[in-house]
């Protein structure tokens, strides 16, 4: 009988001390992480002093019962707490991760106006809705009936999957349509990694789908399916596409190699933590390691790129904005976070035009001084650019953050009829949101422009209970058709 081999087993204890002590540290850091995250937010929390005035509520887009959920977890009574914060939100764990609480909630508790510092509400939001989940308290919605009407939704971002989790609850039959491959718009391929973890958003994407939300991705309306078939198809729409043409710079040389629009760049880092193969970033054309990086731009995108630049190891990363810091539009922590990371901002500071090497890629970028003038009509000071100060910062990669407009609606979905401002943003009548096209609404930052994700939901949750009340009050209902989700 032929001897039977060794079986060889590897005792971790005994044989890879190097991986039993990375084992040890990773749960370490999870179990004093989880039991720190405890005791700040029990901490915290009771630090409310229930004011009676909560300006924090107030300045909540949400008006989320902040003094009841914060007193609710200062009692330990976490479940109750959960349920009273979602009641008002339907992502409450990812604006306790994103949100700008400095200019929110937190700005505007009364013990930071006294001076002593705010109640952490985000954090707290964030760790009572991680708590949820670990606990199995989050649940797929289940309408008490189910309705025969459908209503298409126009973009998985934000405020499409808030308007879906809400027309799902009154068992409406829901349809998202998105360009993408995923479902999370740019909370999925803006918002890197660092901010917004990608399983925290994949999680709520299956979780509406475990509410039966129908999705249909690599779906561009407009594109692969006409806008007016899709009126047909569905009792109610909703736009919510979101902006994505990305304001450009006019100089001399902007078209060089390795000048990179801002969401491409992230894109290609987000695609690449997903795990997807994105050749962009294999070759190096949009990987920030090894190169010294300028950002132009002050707003969140441009703190989001230089943040991912120094984490992906570039050599310096140098953020230029035209105004000075108390001007800027990015959030103040987002800035102490970038600085504190290595970012070094060149307040005050335009571009003029960009320098190329000899194979035509960027290696420079020739700046000017710039001096804030009077203020215009809105109030903002005036940059006025100092050419005779210009100067020159070396780049290998240059990446353009300045801003988003929103994509030309009408020819892309042919439809002429739908209503935009002179910014091109889609025109909604208030409270509920519809266009004057009948029963086809808007919401998010194609209504507002470039904002914030509890924005998105804010007017996501807005639209649905306009939709309701449309189909509600309409005379005779069209038949619905249904479609096969992918
Ligand atoms: C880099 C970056 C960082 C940001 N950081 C923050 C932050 O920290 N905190 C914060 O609150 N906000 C942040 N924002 C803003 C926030 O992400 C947006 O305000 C929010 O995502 C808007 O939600 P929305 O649903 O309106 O649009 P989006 O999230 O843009 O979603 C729109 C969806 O519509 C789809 N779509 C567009 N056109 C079509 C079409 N024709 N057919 C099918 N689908 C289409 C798109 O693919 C997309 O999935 C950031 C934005 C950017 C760009
Ligand atoms: S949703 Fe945003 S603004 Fe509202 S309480 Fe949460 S973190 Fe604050």
């Amino acid at each position: 009988m032929a001897k039977r081999p060794m079986l060889k087993f590897v005792n971790v204890e005994r044989d890879m001390p190097e991986k039993r002590a990375a084992d040890q540290r990773n749960r370490d850091f999870h179990e004093i992480y989880a039991e720190y995250a405890a005791e700040k937010a029990a901490e915290q929390s009771s630090r409310c002093s229930q004011c009676g005035v909560p300006y924090c509520q107030s300045h909540c887009p949400l008006h989320n019962n902040i003094p009841d959920w914060l007193m609710l977890t200062a009692e330990g009574r976490l479940e109750e707490a959960y349920e009273v914060s979602q009641a008002t939100n339907n992502f409450p764990e990812i604006c306790g991760r994103i949100c700008p609480q400095d200019r929110l909630c937190e700005g505007n508790c009364v013990i930071e106006q006294a001076g002593h510092g705010t109640v952490t509400i985000g954090s707290i939001e964030k760790y009572v809705t991680d708590t949820a989940w670990a606990n199995g308290w989050v649940k797929p919605v289940q309408p008490l009936q189910e309705r025969p009407e459908s209503v298409g939704i126009i973009g998985a971002g934000p405020a499409g999957l808030a308007a879906a989790e809400q027309l799902r609850q009154i068992g409406y039959q829901v349809h998202v349509y998105d360009r993408y491959d995923r479902i999370g718009g740019l909370l999925i391929y803006g918002i890197p990694n660092f901010k917004l973890e990608k399983e925290v958003v994949e999680r709520r994407a299956k979780l509406l789908r475990d509410s039966k939300v129908q999705f249909h991705l690599n779906t561009d309306i407009g594109a692969a399916v006409p806008f007016a078939e899709l009126r047909e198809w569905h009792d109610a729409l909703l736009i919510a596409t979101g902006v994505y043409k990305a304001r450009a710079i006019q100089a001399p040389g902007v078209g060089l190699g390795n000048i990179v629009p801002a969401l491409d760049y992230l894109i290609a880092s987000n695609r690449n933590g997903l795990g997807d193969s994105v050749p962009a970033f294999e070759n190096g054309s949009l990987d920030a390691a090894g190169k010294r990086v300028v950002v132009i731009g002050g707003g969140d995108t441009a703190m989001d790129c230089v943040r991912t630049a120094v984490r992906q190891g570039a050599t310096s990363v140098k953020c230029l904005y035209r105004r000075n810091r108390q001007n800027m539009p990015g959030s103040q922590r987002e800035v102490a976070n970038a600085e504190e990371e290595g970012v070094e901002f060149v307040w005050l500071s335009a571009p003029l035009a960009f320098l190329g090497d000899p194979e035509d890629r960027v290696s420079g970028v020739r700046a000017a001084h710039v001096h804030l003038g009077v203020p215009d009509a809105t109030g903002r000071q005036t940059p006025q650019v100092k050419e005779d100060e210009a100067y020159t910062v070396e780049a290998d990669l240059v990446i353009k953050a300045l801003g988003f407009d929103p994509e030309d609606l009408p020819t892309l979905f042919g439809e002429p009829a739908l209503p935009v401002t002179r910014w091109g943003t889609v025109k909604v009548s208030y409270p509920n949101l519809m266009t004057n096209l009948d029963g086809v609404f808007a919401a998010g930052d194609i209504v507002r422009g470039a904002s914030l994700v509890v924005w998105g939901i804010r007017d996501g949750r807005d639209a649905a209970a306009g939709i309701h009340k449309y189909i509600q009050n309409r005379a005779s209902s069209r038949p619905s058709h249904a479609v096969a989700a992918e």
